[in-house]
Formats: structure tokens, sequence, C-alpha cells
């Protein structure tokens, strides 16, 4: 038997929620939709879905028990709730919440119903993202000390209801939100200091282009950076570790890894750079024969994963993947970096 969701918010998110879901994932059949804006709902209608005079009409249809939250951001926590109290299990698109005590109350509402809650973390799919956890997971570069992730792009200010404080807007909320929770993956230990550089270059309501630091328990930092303002990209991930340096382009996810042969032991000759105003040795390239170039290593990314999980901790197969104690970390670190924006500092954290 299929289980039946309905989408709240018929948007971009949710049209791309219906198409992947009809397309991809067996166990699960979209029905229906409610948005507060008639042409969504039109939409809704053309491509097929049977649509709701409101929330409350919604989550009143029995034959219905999942629920995909795609609306802004500042409907999340109140429509989670609505939902779970009207005994159906929930799927929320990110950023969960607008804090971590928002979600702190869903938390409590899906204990109490004991109807599941997840979020839609799809960027831990991203065939990028694996590529970097997998080489760290085996190694690969030794131990690793500084991950650099980045996203970055040149088309200004940040889009529509993103633009809005009130919404939830900014970056720190809208990609923060995904590259925070990929380090999170990448490094299961506490955070222990955290600093913000939020920068509004577009408008005063929002962040729009981001810098952020995170330490963990191990030492391992982690620099995240999101831009709607760089001209020149930098790659996607450059990873340094004790035994080499990892870089993926981009999310066509071409790249390489440069590491030190076993056999490589350095010795330092007379290798001399003579720049215009003075020599270095310590910056002279390396010689050739102590290194080697080795492929990104291969991995699965399949983004069905998600919804397949659903339906299988649904069905009572599996663990829920996507975990709100977990996204409750990452609602935790987002609080601590605007609170570090505010103070103008870096601040020790235990999260
Ligand atoms: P959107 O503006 O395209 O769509 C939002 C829709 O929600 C609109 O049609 C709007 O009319 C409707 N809406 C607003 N308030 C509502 C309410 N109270 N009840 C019902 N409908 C309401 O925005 P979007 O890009 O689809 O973003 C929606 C959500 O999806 C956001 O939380 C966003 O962060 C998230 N998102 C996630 C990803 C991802 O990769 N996981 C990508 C894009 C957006």
């Amino acid at each position: 038997m299929k289980h039946r969701l309905a989408l709240i918010g018929y948007g971009g998110m949710a049209g791309w929620h219906h198409s992947n879901i009809k397309e991809k994932i067996k166990g699960i059949e979209v029905v229906g939709a409610y948005d507060v804006r008639e042409e969504a709902n039109d939409k809704a209608r053309e491509n097929g879905l049977k649509v709701y005079a409101s929330v409350a009409e919604l989550l009143a249809d029995k034959d219905i028990d999942i629920v995909t939250i795609a609306t802004p951001n500042d409907f999340h926590r109140g429509l989670a709730i609505e939902a779970l109290r009207a005994g159906k299990h929930v799927v929320c698109e990110k950023p969960v919440t607008l804090n971590a005590k928002e979600l702190e109350d869903i938390i409590a509402v899906a204990k109490e119903t004991g109807k599941l809650f997840s979020i839609h973390q799809n960027r831990r799919w991203d065939r990028d993202f694996l590529i970097v956890k997998k080489a760290i997971d085996e190694g690969i570069i030794g131990t690793p000390y500084f991950v650099e992730s980045r996203v970055q792009g040149s088309r200004g200010a940040m889009h529509g209801w993103r633009g809005h404080k009130q919404n939830g807007g900014g970056m720190l909320l809208d990609w923060g939100v995904h590259l925070i929770d990929q380090a999170m993956q990448m490094f299961p230990e506490k955070v222990v200091s955290v600093d913000a550089h939020l920068f509004s270059l577009y408008g005063s309501e929002v962040d729009d282009n981001i810098k952020l630091l995170l330490r963990f328990e191990s030492g391992v930092s982690v620099l995240l950076e999101m831009a709607t303002n760089c001209f020149i990209n930098q790659p996607r991930w450059h990873v340094s570790g004790t035994g080499g340096t990892l870089i993926v382009e981009d999310w066509s996810c071409k790249g390489r890894i440069v590491k030190l042969k076993e056999d490589g032991a350095m010795t330092w000759a007379d290798d001399i750079v003579y720049t215009e105003a003075g020599p270095t040795r310590t910056m002279a390239p390396r010689p050739k024969h102590t290194t080697q170039e080795v492929p990104l290593p291969e991995v699965k990314a399949d983004w069905t994963e998600y919804y397949q999980n659903i339906v299988d901790v649904l069905n009572g197969k599996a663990e829920l993947i996507v975990k709100p104690e977990q996204a409750l970390r990452v609602m935790n670190v987002i609080d601590a970096l605007f609170a570090s924006q505010e103070s103008g500092t870096g601040l020790k954290v235990n999260i």
C-alpha cells in the first residue's frame, strides 16, 4: 500500500518534491496540495492534485498520512505542529525553523504524538559532499585539519521572500543550514567555537554574503563561505590533510587529490626560488617524485534514499536518516553564529 502525501505550499520546491516523488518513489503517492496563492493552486490542479480550501481541510483528510511543508521558513514551526497534532507524519523543508527554540517546540509535539518528523536535508546526497566525506573517512589525505566549503554566485540580492527577515530570509538560514549540516555529518563530534562574518551587501534586512568558521573538538576547522557577489569562484571544496590536498572544483565534481608518496621523503636540496624581492626555500616547489596525483573516490549519490528512508521508517524497516536531533544541533550552531555576528567576535560553544 502506498503512503499518501499532501504538500503545503506549492511553489518552486514543492513542484520539485511532487515531480521527483512521482517519478522515483514507489511507496508514496502525492495526492493533494494547499497554497495561499490561487495561481499556485491552479498549477497543482493542472498537475493532477486535489486542492484543498485551507490547511485545516487538508489536515482533516483521513486519506493523507504524510505532509510535506514547502512554504517560506517562518511558517514551518506552526504548520509542522498543526500537522503533527492532526496525526500526520511530517517532512519539513530546510531550514526546519528560524531558531533552535522553535524546533524544540516541534520535537516536543512529535514525541507527544509519536509521529515521524524529518527535515529535507537533501544536500547530504550531493555527489561533491559524498566524495569529500569518503576521502576523509578513508584517510586518503591523512588527518584533515582545514576544510573549505564554498558556494559562490554573483547574482546579487537574495530572491523574493528570502530577502525578508520576517520570512526567515538570509543566506545563513538558506544555504548556511545545508553547509553546516554537511560539515557536522563529516565530523560527528562537538563544535567548540564559531565565528560568523555576515555581510549585507544588497539590503539591510538580511545577510547575503557570509563567511563562517567552525572549530571541532578534535581540532579540525571548517570554513564555510556563501556568496552572491563573487565574480571569480574558488573551488567548491579545498581540503587540507596531513598527507595531501583535495580539491573538488564544482558541482560537476571535477577535481583531484595530490598526496605524499610513502617513499617520497623530502630532502632539503638546494631548491631556492628567487622572487623579485628575495629568496625562499620554504615556498620552493616540492620535488615531483615525493608526491602522486590520485583520482577522487567513486561514490553512489542517490537523493531517492531520502524519501525511500521515510517509507522504510513508516513500514517499520529502518531508522530515520535525517533526525530532528541532528537538525537541533545545526540550529544551535546557527543561533550561536547569529550571536557571534551580533557581538562582533568568535564565541566558544559546546554543541
Ligand atoms: P517559493 O516562494 O517558490 O514557494 C513557497 C510557496 O509557499 C509559495 O507558492 C507561497 O504562496 C506558499 N505559501 C506561503 N505561505 C504559505 C502558507 N502559510 N500556507 C501555504 N502556502 C504558503 O519558495 P521555495 O523556493 O519553494 O521555498 C520553499 C521552502 O523550500 C523554503 O523553506 C526553502 O528554504 C525550501 N527550499 C529547499 C531547497 C532544498 O534544496 N532543500 C531548495 C529550495 C527551497
